[in-house]
């Protein structure tokens, strides 16, 4: 059975008091995480640490961060390694953020090296991957998000993709308070377990967790979850909120 996943990604947001007090009050509210499921924190890096002691004792409970470099170690100020990560003992790390993508000119054959340093060094890629506005107008949708898999990761084994869980962000849902719907997000999520079938076979294909991300809220989280191929949520804005993140949580499958 595939893991059910809500991730939390704060982006740039929060002092590290505020970040504490939201962790806390996230625990405070009662909230079932079952076997099959697990929750994630992707919070930013100077917050690592913090965020790992607070939860380390916590059972299905994860730390990520949101970015890594491709490179081991070296001359590359501001940038974080996967030792970094590893020696905190983080386990996630968010790749293909289509903000990353964006701003910081992040191409498919540059996040292909981080996918593998990664899992060279134990450390799971959240995989985004989603197209604009422009691309789902035109129909292309399905070619384009096909295109991000195969540059960034059909080049892995089965047994490295395994290893990974991707989430399907639509640019045009993050941040904007519109979300796909579920038959939308069902749809793109069937398309992608599709393209794993047909490159890694089946059983492989139905081990991936595919998370949804564009606005997912308590109100339509469950909704969105119920869907087949829907396996929980990359959550921005809502995860900013203690009650709105804990019903989230509560709202997987
Ligand atoms: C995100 O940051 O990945 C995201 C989906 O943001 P939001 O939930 O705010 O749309």
């Amino acid at each position: 059975m595939r893991k059910q996943i809500a991730a939390a990604n704060w982006k740039m947001n929060l002092t590290i008091q505020q970040g504490e007090q939201l962790i806390d009050d996230i625990l405070a509210i009662p909230h079932d995480i079952k076997d099959n499921q697990e929750v994630i924190f992707a919070v930013p890096a100077p917050y690592l640490a913090m965020a790992q002691q607070k939860l380390r004792n916590k059972e299905n409970v994860f730390v990520a961060a949101q970015n890594v470099y491709s490179k081991k170690s070296g001359a590359y100020t501001g940038e974080i390694s996967v030792d970094m990560l590893s020696s905190l003992a983080v386990q996630y790390v968010v790749i293909g953020h289509s903000e990353r993508r964006e701003y910081f000119n992040e191409s498919n054959a540059f996040l292909a090296e981080k996918v593998n340093i990664c899992l060279d060094n134990n450390i799971h890629p959240i995989f985004c991957c989603g197209e604009a506005l422009a691309i789902r107008e035109a129909g292309t949708q399905n070619e384009f998000v096909a295109s991000q898999l195969k540059e960034s990761l059909y080049h892995l084994s089965a047994d490295q993709i395994r290893r990974i869980v991707i989430a399907y962000e639509p640019i045009w849902a993050i941040g904007t308070g519109k979300t796909a719907s579920s038959a939308q997000a069902q749809e793109m999520h069937a398309f992608i377990r599709t393209s794993l079938t047909d490159q890694y076979g089946a059983n492989t294909a139905n081990s991936i967790s595919i998370l949804y991300g564009g606005s997912v809220k308590a109100a339509n989280a469950a909704e969105i979850f119920s869907q087949p191929d829907v396996d929980g949520g990359l959550v921005g804005g809502a995860s900013l909120n203690a009650e709105e993140f804990a019903s989230i949580i509560n709202a997987l499958q």
